[in-house]
């Protein structure tokens, strides 16, 4: 399969190479030359098929030949070797699941499956890759967990000294092994500053630093997964199904429209945003003005400027009267958020987090809107990684689970740095 760049759409490359270059050299998104529909036999029958079928049939086609089947399989079954539940709520409204990986939070699927590509690519020894990456939180630890131990691969992960949760900092700094955790005496921006500079500095060629963020399509692909697994399980009620997915860089929402480009049968998507509203506006306005970003409860999505939305546009064709018949984006505020979290707790028996709780509420939206449908939202943390706010909008306390309780005595070991050079140096070993 071949690559073009959203910038230069005549410059095309490999899977290999765009998964090991992230972004292309003019700093345009890497998409699909072709998206070939699965035959409608598959959907007849995807409910006899367990989930690794389903997904090596979902994602084959855009790997080809660079990844023989065999081993496309054992990197699948690796990838999602956890549950996927789907828990009914109300009548026509189910949340999917997604944090019973290791780190409990959605990033561990694309984080798993990108890490075991570069792996089977650099598997011959020829060369050793570096991942570099700042995070804010979540996509560090699912970084880290998702790299461990792969051959070839060193890992180096920036993250704001106090500013990243009790729990996200032992999940980054506890794991040793080829992950490196650099504590940085600054912001979360300063981190991606120095990340940024290593990808343009000459004398760190030889390192052949590559990124781990969520425009890597090998991040973004395996997230259609989740649709298909859900489509499988709802199909039995025979009603239209909407998808509301809460959002931030608008990749997982992105993966699920390409599911349906494949033909998957979802009626209509709901991308649900905090006050981080760009896409709802452009919606409304047909005007994509980002504003500076908003610090709110559910911060994975304290996104302004979503970079996987111009990866939407292409699957339309930029025709927004098409796209509309698909797609809806609502907006919420804090406030609404920590009202959600209250009633789906005491009305509904179910324990959300903030992310979820935004997702509830516009799949609700959506089904207003399409009466006779039923609908599932995308739960994409475990609230656990939310206890204070979970905690104090529910008062209750919320038991760890093993996943977290496993890191809670290890050692933290990380480097701290204030400076680029420092950063320089530890990457030139
Ligand atoms: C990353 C993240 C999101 C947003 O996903 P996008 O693909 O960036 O839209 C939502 N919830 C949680 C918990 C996340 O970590």
């Amino acid at each position: 399969m071949k690559y073009y760049s959203l910038n230069t759409k005549n410059h095309t490359v490999s899977f290999r190479e765009a998964v090991i270059n992230g972004l292309a050299p003019d700093s345009g998104l890497y998409f699909p030359e072709t998206i070939t529909p699965l035959p409608s036999s598959f959907f007849d029958t995807i409910e006899t098929l367990d989930k690794e079928e389903v997904a090596f049939h979902a994602i084959r086609q855009f790997i080809g030949d660079e990844i023989p089947e065999t081993e496309l399989k054992k990197i699948i079954m690796e990838t999602i070797s956890f549950d996927f539940p789907i828990i009914p709520i109300e009548e026509t409204v189910f949340a999917l699941e997604l944090y019973h990986g290791p780190t409990m939070a959605f990033k561990d699927v694309g984080a798993r499956f990108m890490s075991r590509c570069l792996g089977y690519f650099n598997r011959a020894n020829e060369q050793k890759n570096t991942v570099l990456v700042a995070t804010s939180g979540d996509t560090g630890g699912a970084v880290a967990n998702g790299f461990l131990d792969v051959k070839n691969i060193e890992v180096v992960i920036l993250y704001p000294a106090g500013k990243v949760s009790h729990f996200q900092e032992l999940q980054l700094t506890t794991l040793g092994g080829n992950i490196k955790a650099i504590e940085v005496n600054g912001s979360f921006d300063d981190c991606q500053a120095m990340v940024k500079k290593a990808f343009l500095d000459t004398n760190l060629k030889e390192k052949y630093l590559t990124s781990a963020n969520s425009i890597n399509i090998a991040r973004w692909l395996p997230q259609m997964f989740y649709f298909f697994f859900a489509y499988r399980e709802l199909k039995k009620h025979g009603k239209p199904i909407i998808v509301s997915c809460p959002s931030g860089n608008f990749g997982n929402i992105c993966a699920g429209i390409m599911a349906k480009r494949l033909g998957l049968p979802i009626a209509h998507f709901v991308a649900a945003t905090n006050a981080n509203d760009t896409v709802p506006r452009f919606m409304e306005s047909g005007n994509y003005a980002p504003k500076p970003t908003i610090a709110t409860l559910s911060n994975a999505m304290d996104v302004s400027d979503p970079s996987n939305f111009i990866r939407i546009q292409e699957l339309y064709n930029n025709d927004l009267k098409l796209f509309e018949n698909d797609f809806s984006a609502f907006c919420f505020t804090d406030e609404e958020t920590e009202i959600a979290l209250q009633n789906i707790y005491n009305q509904l028996n179910y324990i959300a987090e903030p992310h979820g709780a935004i997702g509830y509420l516009g799949l609700k939206k959506g089904l207003k809107k399409h009466p006779g449908s039923i609908g599932v939202f995308l739960e994409t943390a475990h609230p656990i990684k939310f206890s204070e706010i979970v905690t104090s909008a529910l008062h209750i306390e919320l038991p760890v689970p093993e996943q977290i309780q496993k890191i809670l005595d290890k050692k933290k070991t990380s480097i701290k740095i204030d400076t680029y050079e420092e950063l320089q140096n530890i990457l030139l070993g």
